[in-house]
């Protein structure tokens, strides 16, 4: 059930001077995650676990190597090897390229167009590694990202639920918590923000009830990327942007 905007508002936690938009990509800015939850179960499979698809969104934003060694303790009591590891993250992002190219999500570009005419800043924090990544937000969102405001998993240690990328994200923005804001879809996501001490907005995308989102402590929730689009500009004067 969506909260509304005045519900949920407590003035004291909105950032007052906004300065920037810190986004996640999977599922946020792209509709991908039905193509990855979809790759993580049958890679699983493939090398005997479960690994419901369900389950693959609780996950999401971990990286591969956690994900898979979350279900090897569980199903045989003991993590897998890096050799293993890396084989099936291999089998897993092959059956992912096997679907269609992810479609940006509708209302992210018509977002982002708000953000830059208000001259905001806007960063990714993604825990993906494609070496194309770039190439491909230019593609579908163009002029928005460059290389120096993007998060992605060759910058970081530890990926999220750790604040790490979020607050990498800080420092290459040279940016304070208090003046941004994350978007995020995943519960380690908004838990990875919140940690970072940032204002986080949640926008429900996938199959997760709400509050698996709001438990881990979600300042707002919207039901899609469009409605957040449809909301900015009340949003926005609450944010003092
Ligand atoms: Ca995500």
């Amino acid at each position: 059930m969506q909260q509304s905007l005045t519900d949920t508002t407590k003035a004291q936690g909105f950032p007052q001077r906004l300065r920037a938009v810190l986004f996640d990509m999977d599922g946020v800015l792209y509709n991908s995650m039905p193509s990855h939850a979809k790759a993580w179960h049958r890679a699983m499979a493939h090398f005997g676990y479960d690994l419901p698809e369900q389950e693959a969104y609780m996950h999401e934003g971990r990286t591969g190597a956690s994900t898979i060694n979350i279900v090897s303790r569980r199903q045989r009591g003991v993590e897998e090897s890096e050799e293993r590891i890396q084989e099936i993250y291999r089998v897993k992002s092959q059956f992912f390229n096997e679907y269609p190219p992810a479609e940006p999500m509708p209302g992210a570009l018509e977002l982002l167009r708000k953000l830059q005419a208000q001259g905001l800043k806007i960063l990714i924090v993604t825990g993906s590694g494609q070496a194309s990544l770039l190439d491909r937000l230019n593609h579908h969102f163009p002029g928005v990202f460059c290389r120096e405001l993007m998060v992605t998993a060759f910058d970081v240690k530890r990926g999220k639920p750790d604040p790490e990328p979020y607050l990498m994200g800080l420092q290459k923005g040279g940016l304070r918590a208090e003046e941004c804001v994350v978007v995020e879809n995943a519960p380690l996501g908004v838990r990875a923000a919140k940690a970072a001490g940032i204002f986080t907005i949640a926008v429900n995308t996938g199959p997760l009830p709400d509050n698996a989102l709001t438990d881990e402590g979600a300042d707002l929730l919207l039901p899609s990327m469009q409605a957040l689009c449809d909301s900015w500009e009340e949003l926005s004067a609450r944010f003092g942007a």
